[in-house]
């Protein structure tokens, strides 16, 4: 037998992620979309097949829709750079900024990728709690980025899971109040109507990401976009892959982004929808419900969460639960169509009011 090399000692300790896979009838667990693709586009998607080079490699710089992208928000296109879904800019990010003598502060709880990749590239997180109802404290986060002199600050706004919002204002103090990166992550700014794309001009430690995963129904494809100033897009081009984005999914992004009018119906359904359930969440007994700007809702639950989300999988509706201690007594559940919505107050209702 080989004594066969180990990982860099800083994945000793690292478990993979293992995606949660359950088969339910009813899916609000992963903040996508509960529209497909309207069949309109897909058979425009259809109609490009038929030319469509699959023996050639893609645009590295998926040049063509980032020019939309950039069109869209008045911004240049090299401030623009496309990923293989959000998460792999992140990744980026850290590979760039991050690294073994470097360090990110983030604002728990908040999305779990921040952590996992700053952790697999050696880099050190600080993080600040949320108060009880999940803001940012942002004067005391601003003295404690003072003594941790981060290289990256991660604002998740909205946040998962909270749904939070800091204000357009908060985030420029953030921006003014520091030299590190400040990284806006706004994967759900659909469902808020609100952005600091506009600000990338203005301040050259702003980096805004946004995703094709949720308002666009796209998350089966793999798609995310960075506006950044043009010294972060040099220094993030240095550790890209050559063709992170395949060329089938930058022209289904293309196509839907030309067409986000139709998508935007959706997302107001869907907002409509958010104020609905919220609604019906503050009258049920047993929970209590968080208001959101995202397309999804946090619930505390009076029972055991878990037993909850058991039983709610058991009537064939799969929600989020979580591993971290501090979020035992919380579920997270999408915002899905209206029928799944009743189905799952129904169903929720009936496990909280049992004896
Ligand atoms: N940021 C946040 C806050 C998210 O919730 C997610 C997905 N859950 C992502 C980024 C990653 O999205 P994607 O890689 O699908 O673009």
């Amino acid at each position: 037998m080989i004594d066969l090399i180990g990982p860099r000692p800083e994945l000793n300790n690292f478990k993979s992620y293992s995606p949660l896979k359950e088969n339910a009838q009813v899916i609000l667990s992963a903040n996508e979309s509960p529209f497909n693709l309207p069949e309109s586009l897909i058979d425009e998607i259809k109609e490009e097949l038929d030319k469509f080079s699959f023996n050639r490699y893609p645009d590295a710089l998926a040049d063509g829709l980032r020019k939309e992208i950039a069109a869209a928000y008045g911004v240049l296109d090299k401030n623009i750079i496309l990923g293989n879904g959000s998460d792999e800019l992140i990744q980026y990010l850290l590979l760039a900024y991050g690294g073994s003598d470097r360090s990110i502060f983030t604002f728990g709880p908040t999305f779990s990728m921040y952590d996992i990749i700053a952790g697999a590239t050696g880099a050190q997180v600080y993080e600040l709690e949320r108060t009880e109802l999940f803001d940012i404290n942002v004067p005391r986060a601003l003295e404690a980025a003072k003594d941790f002199k981060p290289s990256l600050i991660f604002l998740c706004n909205p946040n998962n899971p909270t749904g939070n919002i800091l204000s357009n204002e908060e985030i420029e103090s953030f921006l003014k109040g520091t030299n590190a990166l400040v990284v806006v992550d706004e994967a759900y700014a659909e469902f808020s109507n609100q952005t600091v794309v506009h600000l990338i001009d203005k301040f050259p430690n702003l980096i805004v990401l946004r995703t094709f995963s949720k308002a666009f129904s796209l998350a089966g494809l793999r798609i995310g976009y960075m506006f950044a100033s043009l010294d972060v897009v040099q220094n993030v081009l240095k550790v890209k892959l050559p063709y992170n984005c395949d060329a089938f999914s930058q022209m289904v992004a293309a196509l839907a982004f030309s067409k986000r009018e139709v998508l935007e119906v959706r997302v107001k359904e869907i907002i409509a929808e958010r104020k609905r359930v919220f609604g019906e969440l503050e009258k049920m007994s047993g929970v209590t419900p968080y208001s959101s700007a995202a397309n999804f809702i946090l619930i505390k639950t009076e029972k055991e969460a878990f037993s909850v989300w058991r039983k709610l999988l058991e009537a064939g509706i799969l929600v989020r639960d979580f591993g971290e201690p501090r979020l035992r007594e919380y579920l997270r559940v999408t915002v899905g169509t209206k029928e799944e919505n009743d189905l799952f107050l129904k169903t929720l209702k009936g496990i909280v009011n049992a004896g």
